[in-house]
């Protein structure tokens, strides 16, 4: 069966280091979906590998080819979405999907694709621990922060839609959990 693993968290809940150790660990099983993004790029991205940076007039014109199975609008004038394209792409491959999304665009995902998608939520130990994270990544400027931190407490109420759950506290034991979860997930195939 095709299928998707996604991970959602909120901002700062450390979901993309387990993500990246996932695509690291199992090259063969799993391909990440990149997405198309209007955000400007940060300092080490890779166009092409972490996001299709776009501008918000062609994104625009993307949604209007219908080109997306899920696109957000994460943060004010800053679009996300999945195109169709990668799907296929990594599908045709024969590897799992892994996406690294947001958790609206989670659960959007799982509607559309019940028996193929798995969500995994990543909780932070705390607001008050996601936002030293957040301060300490230093990528945000105060207006960027206070809109992530405001999304973050919404965000945390949607937990009990999703799957599994994996705290994220110690990132070592994090990791742990989260490798002993994909070996049980790859031998359900
Ligand atoms: P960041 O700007 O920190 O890379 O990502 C901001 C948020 O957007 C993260 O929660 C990330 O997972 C989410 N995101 C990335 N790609 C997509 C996508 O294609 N669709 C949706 N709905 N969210 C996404």
């Amino acid at each position: 069966m095709n299928r998707l693993l996604l991970f959602a968290a909120p901002s700062g809940a450390g979901k993309t280091t387990l993500v990246k150790s996932v695509l690291a660990t199992y090259p063969d099983d799993f391909s990440f979906s990149v997405s198309a993004c209007t955000r400007p790029m940060r300092e080490g991205e890779i166009d092409g590998k972490d996001y299709y940076f776009i501008s918000p007039e062609e994104f625009k014109a993307r949604v209007a080819r219908n080109e997306f199975i899920e696109y957000e609008e994460v943060y004010q004038n800053q679009f996300y979405g999945t195109l169709k394209s990668e799907v296929q792409r990594i599908w045709a491959l024969g590897k799992i999907v892994l996406f690294d999304i947001d958790v609206k665009g989670a659960i959007n995902l799982k509607k559309l694709f019940p028996k193929e998608a798995t969500t995994v939520f990543v909780k932070p130990p705390s607001v008050e621990v996601l936002l030293q994270r957040l301060q300490r990544r230093n990528t945000e400027t105060t207006e960027s922060l206070r809109k992530r931190i405001d999304k973050v407490k919404i965000e945390l109420a949607f937990e009990q839609c999703f799957d599994v759950v994996l705290l994220n506290d110690d990132l070592q034991t994090a990791l742990d959990d989260t490798h002993a979860f994909i070996r049980r997930f790859l031998k359900k195939e």
